[in-house]
């Protein structure tokens, strides 16, 4: 069976490279080609000795994932639809910000997702597997590979919940750190919010940035929403959250959807501020994406103001998620992944 290289800590390499008798350097020039150069094969690993090469390709390839569809958005959004060899599929976007270097990978945690939000495309294919740390390295990687450029920021945003995948989402997270050289702080995990494992994540005092998938203001309109918050209710989550953030010392993110005439209301403002009080966070307002067999529609971009403006006058920071690849259906929730 071959290995793969994508997704191997430097330490990992070197083992390989000492089971071949070859020097650490060796794993170092891998490890570079791998993460740094992006290459797609063995065979693009120019400074390595040809037999060595092919001595390493007996048993190992730089990567299993294959890009299935790319579709480009008009404002340089790029969505992949990555399959792996088990034949699953996950999406994956990378986003590029006119006025910022910064490139953001949007990645997928898991194979379709068991939370089911009202709201998202992504629940309603029910859950199918996790996604190893290796799976969610690939995606960067793939991006990487195809566009010949590095990525500097990653979401965990893509389809799944990664708070129920976390063992992989930190093996992941620790690569993208040390080997992809992607600070902490350029990393964001997003959460519908459960609860055990908020807590379990506090412990590791992490400083890359929580994002809470909040958007309700109280326990009816959230249950409406989101069926998790009957498990894991939005007056215990504030505990979680203010656990957190004490253990953490960092600000959360609040995410909040906004949906026409259900949740965009003056009334729901000022309970959010109210609700947010105590919470160290910015907040930020994503216009609602339209997903097939929902009722739900987007809110009005005056609606938006007002809402935005509220809350800032009650001293938060709030920014309006800017809609990227909607016409490529590649926007918050509009992952599919399916082929
Ligand atoms: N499962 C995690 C992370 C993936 S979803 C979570 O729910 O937080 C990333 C963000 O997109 C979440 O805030 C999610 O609520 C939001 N989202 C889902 N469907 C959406 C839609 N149709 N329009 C806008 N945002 C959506
Ligand atoms: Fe899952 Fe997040 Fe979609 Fe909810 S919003 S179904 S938690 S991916």
């Amino acid at each position: 069976m071959n290995g793969v290289l994508s997704g191997l800590s430097l330490s990992e390499i070197e083992k390989i490279t000492d089971e071949m008798n070859a020097s650490k350097f060796r794993a170092k020039q891998i490890h570079n080609w791998i993460y740094s150069k992006s290459v797609s094969s063995i065979d693009e690993m120019t400074d390595l000795a040809k037999d060595f090469r092919e001595k390493l390709k007996e048993k190992y390839t730089v990567t299993e994932a294959k890009i299935k569809i790319k579709q480009v958005s008009s404002d340089g959004t790029i969505k992949y639809l990555i399959e792996y060899p088990d034949g699953e599929c996950v999406e994956t976007v990378l986003m590029r910000f006119d006025n910022r270097a910064n490139l953001t990978a949007c990645v997928s945690s898991q194979v379709g997702c068991a939370v089911n939000c009202s709201f998202c495309a992504t629940g309603k294919r029910g859950f199918i597997r996790n996604l190893t740390s290796k799976e969610i390295i690939e995606q960067v990687l793939t991006i990487q590979r195809d566009t010949g450029l590095k990525v500097t920021n990653v979401v965990f945003m893509g389809q799944g919940e990664p708070l129920l995948n976390l063992d992989n989402v930190l093996k992941a997270l620790e690569i993208f750190n040390t080997d992809f050289q992607i600070g902490a702080r350029r990393i964001t995990i997003s959460t519908s919010g459960i609860i055990p494992k908020i807590n379990e994540l506090a412990k590791f005092e992490l400083q890359s940035t929580l994002a809470i998938s909040l958007h309700a203001p109280n326990h009816k309109l959230r249950a409406e929403l989101m069926s998790i918050e009957n498990n894991y209710s939005i007056e215990e989550l504030k505990n979680a959250l203010l656990n957190y953030i004490d253990k953490t010392g960092r600000r959360i993110t609040v995410e909040y959807i906004m949906i026409k005439d259900f949740n965009d209301t003056f009334e729901c403002a000022k309970e959010l501020a109210t609700y947010l009080k105590d919470i160290k966070c910015n907040v930020n307002l994503i216009p609602y994406n339209s997903v097939d067999q929902t009722k739900y529609k987007k809110s009005s971009g005056d609606n938006i103001m007002k809402f935005k403006y509220i809350l800032e006058h009650s001293g938060k920071k709030v920014t309006v998620r800017l809609e990227r690849g909607a016409d490529i259906d590649a926007a918050c929730g509009q992952l599919k992944g399916r082929k």
